[in-house]
């Protein structure tokens, strides 16, 4: 494994990068609305993410062609945007990543579109509260197994299942650097967490069953069940306190 410890002056760099990320992800939030392409927010955020100075770091990232994830109901992550058409009711999950200054920020909302389901809103709810339940174990000194223990623990409790396949991850120069974060394990294991260090944390949280299926483009992602999941990240900053969330506006 190849952790990079950020000095001050890379991570105030990744502050701004994780400044950009939540602005266009507020933007988006702001312009979804029924009868919308999913084609339509992907326009929106790569005029967003130039404007702010910078560019997707999804654009081309193994190929994938467009600038933002739009993943729907029961797409759990890497959707394409496309031809396809939102709808009252629907939730969607929005993933954005910038590079700035050649740092990068990583972060993803899920939100609902009109009026939509009390279970919708319980597994958002659910989902982002795993989220600020493993961010708070970002501690210098805790192990990264608090910290994906936190997040099925949480959402275990709300009666969900986190997603297994898919996991959050460093993040620095590179999109996806050192350690893998998996949304699940045992606390009190694996990797001494250290200031310094930069993770992006996300949460993919299921109404049924854990298990995937990969869609026929070779991006999006299922759930295997056909249940509604959702997804919530952050790019963050271990410090030598409480961990400093940089994919806030
Ligand atoms: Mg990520």
């Amino acid at each position: 494994m190849n952790i990079k410890i950020k000095p001050e002056h890379e991570i105030a760099i990744m502050r701004q990068a994780g400044r950009i990320v939540a602005e266009v992800l507020l933007i988006l939030k702001d312009s979804i609305e029924p009868g919308m392409k999913t084609m339509d927010l992907d326009v929106i955020a790569d005029k967003e993410l130039k404007r702010l100075g910078a560019r997707s770091s999804f654009k081309g990232y193994h190929g994938f062609p467009a600038s933002l994830c739009v993943s729907v109901n029961d797409e759990i992550v890497h959707g394409i945007p496309g031809e396809k058409v939102i709808k009252e009711g629907d939730i969607v999950s929005l993933d954005v990543g910038s590079i700035y200054e050649g740092f990068q920020g990583d972060a993803a909302i899920t939100v609902g579109v009109g009026e939509i389901s009390l279970k919708s809103r319980d597994l958002m709810q659910a989902t982002e509260g795993a989220l600020a339940a493993g961010i708070s174990c970002a501690r210098d000194g805790a192990r990264l197994g608090d910290i994906s223990a936190a997040i099925q623990g949480f959402a275990e409790s709300r009666g969900y299942s986190v997603v297994r396949e898919y996991t959050g991850h460093g993040i620095g120069r590179q999109m996806h650097e050192d350690p893998l974060i998996p949304n699940f394990g045992t606390p009190g294991t694996g990797l001494d967490l250290k200031k310094g260090m930069t993770l992006a944390i996300e949460p993919m949280v299921n109404v049924g069953d854990w298990r995937t299926r990969p869609g026929k483009d070779g991006w999006v992602v299922f759930t295997a069940d056909g249940s509604i999941s959702a997804h919530f990240e952050h790019t963050i900053v271990i410090t030598g306190g409480k961990p400093e969330v940089l994919t806030i506006v």
